[in-house]
């Protein structure tokens, strides 16, 4: 069963989400060229803990770190390391926060510096298709309707939907039912209740939809080695139209897409 959240669980994933949204907040304003990934992940971890939350991925299924900082061809799950950031790269940021029992969990591509336009056309396009995943869910839809909005949206352009990753129920747990893929038909899957809360998290690949497991046990990356985006939202399903629990609006303003 998906669980269908009283307002009063809404408000406190809405506390944890907005937790996540200023982390990201801050997070921006650190992303230039020479800034390191652990950086970004210690800044992060102290930014959360000194607001009374917790970091959600750090030690789930035994990830080591406060943020996943996937890089460039990297699709989601990447590990923090020593890496400095070089003009020219696309790094997502993924962060996930409990408080008060409950979780948030929002994602958001950045790019160092100057990027190529066909990257930042990338990453445009992943962020209409999570607006379009978004506008899918409401009450009485159905969870494949989201994922065929998105997959519409992506693939209309050319690029491809990463199947093997989705999003996800979030609550009391980080990942909970109903799985949200970023494919599908119209009309099939589970039907969407108002008070469901679901994190929904289009992955995008400039091209093959085919993506590699690394050796660390985390790291996902495109089987071609071309760029992959990654934006997430947690979002309350309602009726006519679905509230965003997450923002995008703490990013600092000149590392908005
Ligand atoms: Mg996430
Ligand atoms: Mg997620």
């Amino acid at each position: 069963m998906v669980p269908i959240r009283t307002e009063s669980e809404i408000d406190l994933i809405r506390h944890s989400s907005l937790l996540v949204a200023k982390t990201h907040g801050e997070i921006s304003n650190w992303i230039e060229p020479g800034v390191s990934l652990r950086k970004l992940d210690s800044i992060a971890e102290d930014f959360i803990r000194s607001a009374g939350g917790v970091p959600a991925f750090k030690g789930y299924h035994g990830f080591p770190n406060t943020l996943c900082i996937s890089l460039n061809d990297v699709v989601v799950h990447g590990i923090p390391s020593d890496y400095e950031l070089r003009d020219g790269d696309v790094v997502s940021v993924d962060c996930g926060v409990k408080m008060n029992d409950y979780f948030g969990d929002s994602a958001y591509t950045y790019v160092v510096g100057q990027v190529s336009e066909s990257a930042l056309q990338l990453l445009k396009k992943t962020l209409e298709c999570l607006d379009e995943g978004i506008l899918a869910a409401v009450d009485g839809n159905r969870v494949g309707d989201i994922g065929f909005a998105v997959q519409q949206c992506a693939e209309k352009a050319g690029y491809g939907v990463v199947r093997e990753l989705v999003g996800h129920g979030v609550g009391k747990n980080l990942h909970e039912k109903p799985e949200v893929p970023n494919y599908g038909k119209r009309g099939s899957g589970i039907v969407l209740k108002e008070g469901m809360v679901l994190a929904i998290e289009p992955m995008i690949n400039q091209g093959t939809a085919r993506i590699k497991q690394h050796r660390d046990g985390w790291t996902i990356s495109t089987a071609d080695k071309k760029l992959s985006a990654h934006y997430e939202h947690t979002v309350v399903v309602r009726k006519g139209k679905a509230e965003i629990l997450s923002s995008f609006d703490f990013i600092n303003k000149n590392k908005r897409i």
